[in-house]
């Protein structure tokens, strides 16, 4: 089949018996349900949108194969990174980046693992690394979309995360049959849950040596029985909404859900890695982050330039920009963008081999990168939110726009500088406040602190990695240099 278009996605999820749940309701077809109607439509422009950018989104398949999207490239030299930067940010540009969980982030995910057999096949696991092959073959000719969850749900952060009553939430393996394994637990938190094809599960921390049976990585469908999808609420907004009102909610909720896994069996052919902690410990050490940094920091990248322009116009729209407070803030704001780009591009230009033929970007610039962002944009929304103040809420609707005894009224007191009429204003601001104040815009602010674990986190990462490079050399170096002199 190959690169798919939004009613071939559409067609895919239709009438699949996945368990899906919202509020206290079944949702018995995702693609009919008027509550997801908009993201629906959001999600089947994506898979269209490669169509219609298909010189940078679309490459020839691997030995005879269909077209395919090109996030399931796996890299093997610098023209392969350059050539994915530019179709995962043409990608990235369908949601202006607000899009955090499209199909390219797992696609690349995936494509990495599969680049990296001998860290996989290591420790006796080669029909897991074949297992795994075949599966990112099968997405990428599919073009399938996935989820993962990979956080176990901790009850009491007191007790340790595989211990007591944190235990019994984890998902593990409860039995063996002749075909495959059968798993019990619960995960968080599955972006595009209820639309995706597969939910996956692979490491995200380490786990105690003796965790056999959480020492888990595989891939299943998101309809496989057993599976319940509970959804948060929904933040999109009702299908009639023209995107000119609420042009991120009307089309871009990702839908987060939580899963529990009833006793699932997972067909043998799907098992990636089973029961061996210390090889699980391993398969994302090295490469993984390299590799998915160029996804998610392109997006950042997208995002970021989008918010910085965003900010500029609120500026000009209300002859603000000349004032030393605001100019502060859009230097602020464009000073994020352009470190995120410079970030990339050093990791690109420094990307290596990482085994097998792998090409990754280098990870330094992307850890520091990674524990930055969760800071950088919760501080860019909250210049947003500066900028715009009241005028965030001084945005008549597209219907107030098109009545015709408002509008005489909107235009004379709501027009904005240099002739800008109320239609653009309340529209621009509209657009911000969707981006930073909505029910969407704070779930998508805490995405953004937390997709990739805290900063806390993965400050503390980076520090351990720094670590392991260096020397002790400064300090004696200058001391020696005083002596020296005396
Ligand atoms: C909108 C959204 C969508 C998500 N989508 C997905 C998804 O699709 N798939 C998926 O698997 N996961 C997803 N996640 C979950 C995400 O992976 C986790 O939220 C993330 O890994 C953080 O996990 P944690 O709670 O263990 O964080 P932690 O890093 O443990 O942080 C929890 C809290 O502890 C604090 N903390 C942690 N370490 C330290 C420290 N050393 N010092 C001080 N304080 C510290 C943090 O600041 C934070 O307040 C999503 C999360 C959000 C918010």
């Amino acid at each position: 089949m190959g690169a798919r278009t939004g009613a071939e996605y559409l067609a895919g999820l239709r009438g699949d018996g996945r368990e899906v749940w919202l509020g206290g309701e079944r949702v018995r077809d995702v693609t009919r349900h008027p509550a997801f109607a908009g993201s629906m439509r959001g999600m089947a422009g994506f898979y269209d949108w490669q169509h219609r950018h298909a010189d940078e989104c679309i490459v020839p398949g691997r030995d005879g194969a269909s077209a395919t999207g090109i996030s399931h490239l796996v890299p093997r030299g610098p023209d392969d990174l350059r050539r994915r930067h530019r179709g995962l940010e043409r990608l990235a540009r369908y949601g202006v980046g607000m899009l955090g969980r499209t199909p390219d982030y797992l696609n690349v995910t995936f494509a990495g693992f599969a680049g990296q057999p001998t860290i996989w096949s290591a420790r006796g696991n080669g029909r897991g690394a074949e297992n795994l092959i075949a599966f990112q073959r099968e997405i990428a000719e599919k073009d399938l979309a996935l989820t993962h969850t990979l956080i176990h749900p901790v009850v009491d952060a007191r007790v340790e995360p595989f211990a007591g009553v944190n235990r019994e939430t984890a998902v593990r393996k409860v039995a063996e049959t002749g075909g495959g394994i059968v798993v019990r637990g619960a995960r968080l938190l599955g972006t595009l849950g209820p639309f995706a094809d597969e939910l996956a599960l692979y490491p995200s921390r380490p786990i105690p040596e003796d965790a056999s049976d959480v020492a888990l990585i595989f891939s299943i469908p998101v309809s496989t029985p057993g599976v319940r999808i509970i959804c948060r609420d929904h933040y999109g907004a009702d299908a009639d909404t023209d995107p000119f009102d609420k042009p991120f909610s009307s089309r871009f909720d990702e839908q987060d859900a939580f899963v529990v896994f009833d006793d699932v069996e997972v067909p043998g052919r799907r098992v990636f890695l089973d029961g061996d902690p210390r090889l699980y410990n391993s398969v994302t050490a090295w490469g993984w982050h390299g590799n998915i940094m160029q996804q998610t920091s392109i997006r950042a990248t997208v995002k970021l330039e989008f918010a910085y322009e965003l900010c500029c116009r609120m500026a000009e729209v209300t002859g603000q920009g000349g004032r030393p407070e605001v100019a502060k803030m859009l230097g602020e704001v464009w000073t994020y963008a352009e470190l995120t780009r410079a970030a990339v591009r050093a990791a690109e230009a420094d990307a290596r081999e990482y085994g097998d033929g792998a090409w990754f970007c280098d990870e330094a610039p992307f850890r520091a990168l990674r524990p930055t962002l969760p800071v950088w944009m919760p501080r860019v929304n909250e210049i947003i939110r500066t900028i715009g103040s009241h005028n965030l809420l001084a945005t008549p609707s597209k219907a107030g726009l098109d009545h015709p005894e408002l509008r005489p009224w909107l235009d004379r007191y709501l027009s904005g500088a240099d002739g800008v009429d109320a239609a653009e204003r309340s529209r621009l601001f509209r657009t911000a406040w969707d981006f930073v104040g909505s029910a969407l815009g704070g779930r998508t602010e805490l995405y953004e602190r937390y997709y990739l674990a805290s900063a806390a986190r993965t400050y503390a990462l980076a520090h351990a990695a720094a670590q392991r490079d260096r020397e002790w050399r400064q300090v004696p170096e200058l001391w020696a240099h005083l002596d020296e002199r005396g």
